[in-house]
């Protein structure tokens, strides 16, 4: 059977991969980007460069934008006149849920719908069975677009409220650039000792494994509201936060990491958490 035709829009790394899954899975590839040339390499393997975004957008029903932020969509798509009427936008772009539910309203005001997406892994992963996309929108918009959409990464719904798909994409991203500036600062507290960064990696994998173990009693804690403490209490682990912000300054490099982690740890003491466990951090980031 014929597979569905696919416009892309945007042709950063991440648009780029996204082609080059279509066309491997055998659909026909409409991409315009506003620096054309990056469409060079895509068009001699088979996709068709549009010559405006209106001829992109018309070529097929699903329209798929991997754009820097949703500023970028109104730059690309405001002018394109009556051709969004009835066609999908697939907005894969990092943007703020509020920016995105916008988006959802500008888009319905000229007849399209939106789903919104996040996609999870790195521009080389996209296609692989290890990718995935965080979506949200119209459910039946996504079950119509559901296999079209697999190609780039399996999709994880998460509601009809557009914003959803970015608070959970940037939710997991608050993990993970969080840990990885800690590891940045990990490793220059370490070098100032001469200690190389590559050192610190079988210990700092074994630590996140650790953190890892902690996260399902520590989101039992944080859902039930119970922080007795379970052996790793706010007051033990603020005095260490203050004993890695002095090992930092000792050193001299940068400490605004540790003193923002301090700064919960004695924020929570003074709101008379110090014997309750970590967990009651919760209280002091969600009412700062
Ligand atoms: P890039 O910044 O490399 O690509 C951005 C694209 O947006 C380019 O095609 C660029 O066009 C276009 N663009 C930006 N501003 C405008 C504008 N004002 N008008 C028209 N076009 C514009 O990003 P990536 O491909 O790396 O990422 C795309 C999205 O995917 C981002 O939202 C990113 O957060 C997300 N993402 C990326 C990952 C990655 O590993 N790369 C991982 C997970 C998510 P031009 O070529 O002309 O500059």
């Amino acid at each position: 059977i014929d597979k569905a035709p696919v416009t892309v829009i945007g042709l950063g790394p991440m648009g780029q991969a996204m082609v080059r899954s279509y066309l491997a899975a055998g659909h026909p590839v409409t991409v315009w980007n506003r620096t054309a040339s990056r469409a060079d390499d895509l068009v001699a393997e088979g996709a068709r460069l549009a010559a405006s975004p209106s001829e992109a957008v018309a070529a097929s029903g699903l329209t798929i934008l991997s754009l820097t932020d949703y500023a970028a969509m109104y730059a690309i798509l405001d002018g394109v006149g009556d051709v969004l009427s009835g066609r999908v936008v697939a907005n894969i772009s990092s943007d703020s849920p509020e920016r995105t539910r916008e988006a959802g309203a500008w888009l319905a005001d000229r007849g399209a719908r939106l789903l919104t997406g996040g996609i999870m892994v790195p521009a080389p992963m996209v296609g692989t069975e290890q990718s995935y996309v965080f979506y949200s929108g119209p459910k039946e918009v996504m079950d119509a677009q559901h296999d079209t959409l697999a190609v780039i990464g399996r999709p994880d719904y998460r509601g009809a409220d557009l914003g959803l798909a970015q608070l959970w994409y940037q939710a997991n991203l608050d993990v993970f650039l969080t840990m990885l500036s800690a590891f940045a600062h990990a490793s220059a507290l370490l070098g100032s000792a001469g200690v190389r960064s590559a050192e610190l990696v079988p210990y700092a994998t074994e630590t996140l494994n650790l953190a890892g173990y902690f996260l399902e009693p520590s989101a039992a804690a944080i859902d039930s509201g119970d922080h007795s403490d379970q052996g790793a209490n706010v007051a033990m682990m603020s005095a260490t936060t203050d004993h890695i912000v002095e090992a930092s300054r000792e050193v001299g490099i940068d400490l605004v990491l540790p003193r923002a982690i301090q700064e919960h740890y004695h924020r929570a003491i003074e709101r008379g958490h110090g014997g309750d466990s970590w967990t009651s951090l919760i209280e002091v980031i969600r009412k700062p």
